[in-house]
């Protein structure tokens, strides 16, 4: 079964309502009906209504939005600009894509993209996060959807006993910046541009991107860097510096690092297994200037 996004947002609060006031109510009439012990039986039935309404909010929750209504999904999330807008036109991928500019972040075909070509503005600061952004740091300021989805995919991962967590969010150019210095100081501005991006040009002051578990190379050898790897395309994220394309993305492998793209460009990026970039789906560079 599917439904449509806001179907399915009214689903939701429309359960969420019920889950809080149907219990109240039964507690209320069981304490205040004097009869109550002649009317057991139909506090028993309302009883088990409840439990059922309960029960069917985490099986409507499960529910997909509808294939026709992903594409648009995809694009409200990456906050797309309007298609073909001469304001914003930029120019075309080498791919034919449209590369559009709004408010200083670039969008290709509608997805936000930040790479070693395109940066984020200084100014920018995501405002469609899970939690508003007053920090510099912030392990849940995620794109509201892309969180969503998140603690779905955290779910799946607990019932099969794995323990998946963000250990870095949203983080601000200020910041990004201030890390990237210090990593320049310790290994070299080469090396260090293998593995942490300059200011504006990390993914994280998107809000889209977030870091698992350990940060560390030794993540995809351990239960749930397998299973991340293997099933975060069915929600929507994409492993963003995959193995063997350091040279296209321009960063070294990251399996511990995933990007909100949606549904649909998810699984064409999966590509049963065989990772492919958002610069080789689009045609475009990942490069300082
Ligand atoms: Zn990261």
């Amino acid at each position: 079964m599917c439904l449509d996004e806001n179907t399915l947002e009214i689903f939701n609060n429309i359960f969420i309502l019920l889950s809080i006031i149907l219990p109240l109510l039964f507690i209320i009439f069981l304490f205040y009906d004097k009869k109550r012990k002649k009317k057991f039986g139909y506090y028993l039935l309302s009883l088990i209504i409840i439990i059922l309404i309960i029960y069917f909010r985490g099986e409507i929750m499960n529910i997909n939005i509808c294939e026709s209504d992903k594409k648009i999904n995809n694009t409200t999330t990456t906050k797309a600009v309007p298609a073909i807008n001469s304001d914003n036109y930029v120019g075309k991928t080498s791919k034919g894509y449209t590369i559009e500019k709004k408010d200083g972040v670039y969008f290709i075909d509608g997805y936000l993209i930040v790479n070693k070509s395109y940066a984020l503005s200084e100014d920018f600061i995501p405002e469609n996060t899970h939690l508003k952004i007053s920090d510099e740091l912030c392990i849940s300021c995620i794109d509201k959807e892309a969180y969503k989805k998140w603690l779905i995919m955290k779910n799946d991962a607990a019932a099969i006993g794995l323990n998946i967590h963000i250990s870095s969010g949203y983080r601000s150019f200020g910041y990004q910046k201030d890390i990237y210095n210090g990593y320049v100081t310790k290994d070299g501005k080469d090396i260090a541009d293998t593995y942490s991006a300059r200011a504006g040009h990390s993914e994280h002051q998107s809000s889209l991107a977030f870091d698992l578990n350990s940060i560390d190379s030794s993540f995809i050898a351990t239960n749930e860097g397998r299973w991340v790897n293997e099933n975060a395309y069915l929600y929507g994220f994409i492993i963003r510096y995959p193995k063997g394309k350091e040279k296209i993305t321009g960063y070294k492998y990251e399996p511990w690092h995933l990007r909100y793209v949606g549904l649909n460009l998810a699984k064409k990026l999966y590509n049963d297994g065989k990772w492919i970039t958002m610069e080789e789906y689009f045609g475009i560079d990942s490069k300082y200037k």
